[in-house]
């Protein structure tokens, strides 16, 4: 792969500002040591998360003074409904606020539908938002990733498979019946960005076309896992990146998309079934209950202008190569170093294994999380922990779980930093592993009954 620099110029700036060592340390006390309760203001450089971090192109800050504020059947619908009907392929398409806008409002009628009386969902990996409208839905959420993805060293090119012998099992053991949907997150965030093959959602479909189950494709990085296929799969090396969406998208019935991602824009989601009208409908009438009428579902006429424009320039695939290339360049940077990282990178972070970087820190202290602070302190990085204090407690017996993994994540916002950002980056984290051994773990000092990881405070040991 030939790195390109950025496919860009810049023509406004936001100023970001250097904060010293003594600030940094009386920021992180003042937010219980946990990075999330940290003001933006007192971050340097904010690798929290892609989500709505995106920057917006000229063209869309032009579509935004072109919005049309119509409470229904605004201009800016009509555009965002053809551009999803010619990259998609999709008939019937609903905006939403978010991602979980989509999933508050399609897996209760996916419930209703399905024969069985122990609803599942099955998923590569379910988001967090996935998996908790899943439940809020009565129905259990189970993941079937490959295990390939779990050896973080090494390296496979389709670490967001499904792991088909368990699918075909499990969907055998608790019947069709009983499941209401088959969900195929691409790229697998949880997995660390990891794409999913074309042959992978190949065998998926047809297993559910099989059983009568639908198949709902989280879309989240619809154009990173497509830009994967071309670069990883000889039979796609000559084809476009929008045919090959088209043609990952062929295999699916519902998509459900957080446009914040790949979408490039800072707030928007959307709900589009491919053929199935009586689904559509039947969810249109959630919409305008949870989200707004059936032609904005939350959004501003100005947002879907933006997010019309957004699908098109997310595809482009000048831009996804400097993207996908700035991610590895930052795992490049830490693996000569001799940091562990999830190989190979994924499209959209870096995962440090901090079970590895922290092998004297136990699950209970947080070894990741512990590692998002030290790279706070040292300078102003902020990153997020995937691993023990995100999993939290059985609910059954209230003792903490040990995660199967123990990571950082350095989300890279779209269109956002430079280069030279990712070596700041990598120096930081460079200093944090030559002090790796006197870093301590972290123990609650506030913690919440749920979704602790976004409020809990805690202390050193
Ligand atoms: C972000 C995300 C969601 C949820 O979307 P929001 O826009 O944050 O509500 C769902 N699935 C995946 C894979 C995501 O990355």
């Amino acid at each position: 792969m030939r790195r390109i620099p950025e496919p860009f110029r810049i023509k406004m700036v936001e100023p970001i500002k250097q904060t010293t060592g003594a600030e940094r340390r009386a920021a992180l006390e003042a937010a219980g040591w946990n990075p999330f309760l940290l003001l933006a203001e007192d971050v340097y450089i904010d690798l929290l998360t892609d989500s709505g971090t995106g920057a917006m192109s000229d063209r869309q800050w032009a579509g935004i003074m072109m919005g049309d504020e119509a409470y229904a059947g605004s201009r800016n619908f009509v555009e965002l409904e053809r551009a999803v009907r010619d990259i998609f392929g999709y008939q019937h398409v609903m905006p939403t606020h978010q991602g979980r806008g989509a999933e508050q409002i399609l897996f209760p009628e996916l419930v209703k539908r399905c024969k069985g009386k122990a609803p599942v969902f099955i998923s590569n990996y379910h988001f967090d938002t996935t998996k908790a409208h899943v439940e809020l839905a009565g129905a259990r959420a189970i993941n079937l990733l490959t295990p390939k993805a779990l050896d973080t060293t090494a390296p496979y090119a389709w670490k967001g498979d499904f792991d088909l012998p368990r699918l075909s099992d499990t969907i055998e053991t608790l019947g069709a019946d009983n499941v209401a949907g088959i969900i195929i997150t691409v790229t697998c965030n949880s997995a660390g960005g990891q794409p999913v093959s074309m042959a992978n959602m190949e065998t998926v479909a047809e297993l559910a076309r099989r059983h009568h189950i639908p198949v709902v494709i989280d879309a989240a990085r619809f154009a990173e896992n497509a830009w994967f296929i071309k670069e990883r799969d000889p039979a796609y090396a000559k084809r476009s990146i929008k045919e090959i969406v088209r043609q990952m998208f062929a295999l699916g019935d519902i998509f459900t998309m957080s446009a914040k991602k790949d979408g490039l824009v800072n707030i928007g989601g959307l709900c589009c079934f491919k053929e199935d009208l009586d689904l559509f409908r039947a969810v249109q009438v959630r919409c305008v209950a949870m989200e707004g009428f059936v032609t904005y579902g939350g959004l501003a006429g100005r947002d879907m202008a933006a997010l019309a424009i957004g699908l098109r320039e997310g595809m482009d695939e000048e831009y996804l190569t400097y993207r996908i290339s700035q991610v590895a360049y930052l795992g490049e940077r830490l693996a000569e170093a001799g940091i562990p990282i999830q190989t190979p990178t994924g499209g959209h972070a870096v995962f440090v294994d901090a079970k590895k970087l922290l092998p004297h820190i136990p699950a209970e202290q947080f070894p990741a999380h512990a590692l998002a602070c030290e790279l706070y302190l040292e300078g102003g990085v902020r990153g997020v922990e995937i691993g023990s204090l995100l999993l939290g407690r059985d609910p059954a017996t209230g003792k903490q779980e040990a995660a199967d993994f123990e990571l950082l994540r350095l989300t890279i916002p779209r269109r956002v930093y430079t280069r030279d950002h990712m070596d700041y980056v990598a120096d930081c984290l460079i200093a944090v592993k030559a002090r790796a051994s006197d870093i301590r773990g972290l123990t609650f000092d506030y913690e919440p009954p749920l979704l602790r990881h976004f409020t809990a405070r805690l202390k050193p040991v």
